[in-house]
Parts: C-alpha cells; sequence; structure tokens
C-alpha cells in the first residue's frame, strides 16, 4: 500500500461491536475477563488499550515497520529509549539538538552515570573518534532544530552497525511522509506527534516505532512498567490528524519553498536555513534520503541583533509567537530566548543560534497571505 493510503487505513477497522468506521475513543481503565486470563487482548489501558493500539499500528505501518508505541509526549518516548541503557553506557548525539532533549539528557539521565556526548555529524566520519566498546547509542535529529542541518542517515546507520550501537532517529521535522530513517537503516524512530502528526495544536504525545523485534520488546516493557503512556482521546485526535498528513505535508512544503525564497531575497535577511537551496551545505544529502524538504526554516537577520528579532516576532499577525510547529497554522519562534534558552550561550552560539535568529512554522495558510505578513513585519 502506498503513503496515503496507509494514512487512512493502517492498523484501523470499523469497529466490530457497532460497525462504527471510526475508531472509537475506549475511554475505559480495565477489561471484563470470562475467567481468569480470557481476555480479547486488553487486560488494563497502560498496557494496551483499542485506540492507542489502533494508532500505534497505523503509526508503524507508515514507517515501514511492525513496533508503535505511543507515549505521553515526545519527551517520554526519549525517556523510553534512554531507559534501554545501564549506567556507565555512552551515547553519541547529534550536537543541534531539540532543547528539552538535550535537557533530559545532561540533567536527568546524566546523573544515573550514563555518559552523553554532542558532536557535529554534517560530517558523519567525525562520530567515529567518539565511538568506544562503551558506545550503545547514537541519537540523531535530522533536519535539525533549528539550524536545519541534514544528517545522512544511511552513514550514521553504517557506523552504529560498526560499533554495535543502536541508531535511533528523531523523524519529527521531516515526519513519515517525507522520510523513513527505519528504511535507511536506523533501529527506532522518535516522534513528537506533539507537532506533524497530530497537525492542529491540540495534544502533547510521542512515539517510537522499531522494526526490531528485540527493541520492541524492552521498548513495550519500558513503556508499560514506568507508564507514560497517552490517553484514548489523544490517541483518537491524532489517529484523525494522520488522516490527513500527506495533504498538509504537501502544503507545508509548497508554502515552505515559497516562503524560503521570499525571505532569500529580502534585504534585511542575513541568512534563511532550508535545506532546499541547493547552496544548503547537505541539500544532495537532503535531497537523496528526503521526499521534499518541509515547511520549518530559519532565518537570521542583518546587524544580528536580538531586538530586532524580538521586533519581528512581534509585528507579524498571522504568524503567531509561540513555541511548538507542525500545525495547520503557521508560527514563528525565537529559539535564543525560547525553545533552546535551556543551552548555555556560548553552547548556544557555536551551532549557530544567535541572537538574531527566527524560526518559522510555515503553516497551510494560503501563501501570499504569509508572505505578506512577514513583508509588514520585516518593513
Ligand atoms: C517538540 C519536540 C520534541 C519533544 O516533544 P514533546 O512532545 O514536546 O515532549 C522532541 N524533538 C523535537 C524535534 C521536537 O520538535
Amino acid at each position: 500500500m502506498k503513503f496515503a493510503t496507509k494514512a487512512i487505513h493502517a492498523g484501523v477497522q470499523p469497529d466490530e461491536a457497532t460497525g462504527a468506521i471510526m475508531t472509537p475513543i475506549y475511554q475505559t481503565s480495565t477489561y471484563v475477563q470470562d475467567g481468569v486470563g480470557g481476555h480479547k487482548g486488553y487486560e488494563y489501558s497502560r498496557t494496551l488499550n483499542p485506540t492507542r493500539h489502533a494508532l500505534e499500528k497505523n503509526i508503524a505501518a507508515l514507517e515501514n515497520a511492525r513496533f508503535g508505541a505511543a507515549f505521553s509526549s515526545g519527551l517520554a518516548a526519549i525517556d523510553c529509549v534512554i531507559k534501554m541503557l545501564q549506567p556507565g553506557d555512552e551515547v553519541i548525539s547529534t550536537n543541534d539538538l531539540y532543547g528539552g532533549t538535550y535537557r533530559l539528557f545532561t540533567t536527568i539521565f546524566a546523573k544515573y552515570g550514563i555518559r552523553f556526548q554532542f558532536v557535529d555529524m554534517s560530517n558523519p566520519e567525525t562520530i567515529e573518534a567518539f565511538v568506544t566498546d562503551k558506545t550503545k547509542l547514537i541519537w540523531v535529529e535530522t533536519p535539525t532544530n533549528p539550524m536545519m542541518n541534514i544528517i545522512d542517515i544511511e552513514a550514521v546507520a553504517q557506523i552504529a552497525k560498526k560499533a554495535g550501537a543502536m541508531l535511533a532517529v528523531d523523524n519529527t521535522f521531516a515526519t513519515p511522509y517525507l522520510q523513513n530513517p527505519i528504511d535507511l537503516g536506523a533501529d527506532i524512530v522518535m516522534h513528537s506527534a506533539t507537532k506533524y502528526l497530530g497537525g492542529h495544536s491540540d495534544v502533547v504525545m510521542g512515539i517510537l516505532v522499531t522494526d526490531n523485534e528485540e527493541i520492541s520488546k524492552e521498548m513495550y516493557r519500558i513503556q508499560n512498567s514506568t507508564g507514560a503512556v497517552t490517553a484514548p482521546m489523544d490517541s483518537f485526535l491524532v489517529l484523525r490528524g494522520i488522516k490527513t498528513l500527506h495533504l498538509r505535508m504537501q502544503r507545508h512544503c509548497e508554502n515552505g519553498e515559497k516562503v524560503a525564497r521570499f525571505l532569500a531575497a529580502h534585504p534585511k535577511v542575513e541568512k534563511v536555513y532550508w535545506p532546499g537551496f541547493e547552496t544548503h551545505p547537505n541539500h544532495d544529502i537532503a535531497k537523496k534520503q528526503m521526499r521534499g524538504f518541509g515547511g520549518m526554516i530559519s532565518f537570521s537577520l542583518k546587524g544580528n541583533k536580538l531586538e530586532d528579532a524580538h521586533k519581528i516576532v512581534k509585528k507579524v499577525k498571522i504568524f503567531a509567537l509561540a513555541e511548538s510547529l507542525g500545525g495547520v497554522e503557521s508560527l514563528v519562534g525565537h529559539p535564543a530566548t525560547m525553545t533552546h534558552a535551556s543551552i548555555p550561550k556560548a553552547a548556544r552560539e557555536k551551532i549557530g543560534i544567535v541572537d538574531s535568529l527566527i524560526r518559522l512554522s510555515v503553516g497551510i495558510e494560503d501563501a501570499d497571505d504569509l508572505i505578506a505578513d512577514l513583508e509588514q513585519a520585516l518593513r
């Protein structure tokens, strides 16, 4: 089955009891058994719930894999991956990383004896110098947030394999519509479903997908043992969101390109970060591993003044000033003082998050209106 058909049909079927075409919201904690052990596959909703189960099967299919698990947030999904490790294990992570992931690694798990190294992976060979016999996980985010760097998943997968380490890819920005890391050799795919999968800025949720049976057993064991599961109502909302993921992503990509080209031609703009430009340092890899370039764009201003960036994010009228991304509506953010404020200034600037950097999540409104909005704000 192709993507659009899977997005709508994978994992879901008419309700057996009533014929309801939409997966019911099974708002229940427990399930009546005929006799001890006589259940229909569901015993208790932390372990498994039918609405969540439908979503888990659906998203696994979209990533061309067998096993999916849904969590109460993207960070809870990442938390599950790190809990597969032991004290003393080492993780090599992308250095240009979602701020919350960096905080989880450095302020929660580091104190349990797991060692994290943050590496610029734009040239994957750099990773090899950091591999030791304790390296158990390589963590990749691509495109990166907010610098839109592209990491060659296939090349990193080869390094991970050689090192005997798992490769996990945060696929939040690309979504399975644009990129399938497991097809490129990754062991685990992670999503903040809060973003494009949900797509309507009304849910916080995380997803893990794997095609490795052994990893899936650990994933489900940890999901059930630590209990950060997502709710039936939220599972329903994300299932509903995914039914239009392909249509939304097509428009995000079209609008993203138009806005990126407008910004690149604007005299007040210093630099535009968008992987669709041929001048982007990893454009060739983006073209190879992605089916489109998405609607996430960052740009910096001539003169690099924080006040100018703050003025622009205040002046825009259609773009809403808010954290998060991936919804139907366009958002604008200022990484240095918002999403990435938890990363120390020096570390931030080293990866390019300068004071004037502005990040856009280009929505699916009319592109002409979005460009006119940016035009007046820049003026
Ligand atoms: C938002 C986000 C996360 C964290 O997900 P939550 O659902 O907010 O917990 C992780 N990675 C990326 C790339 C994100 O954008």
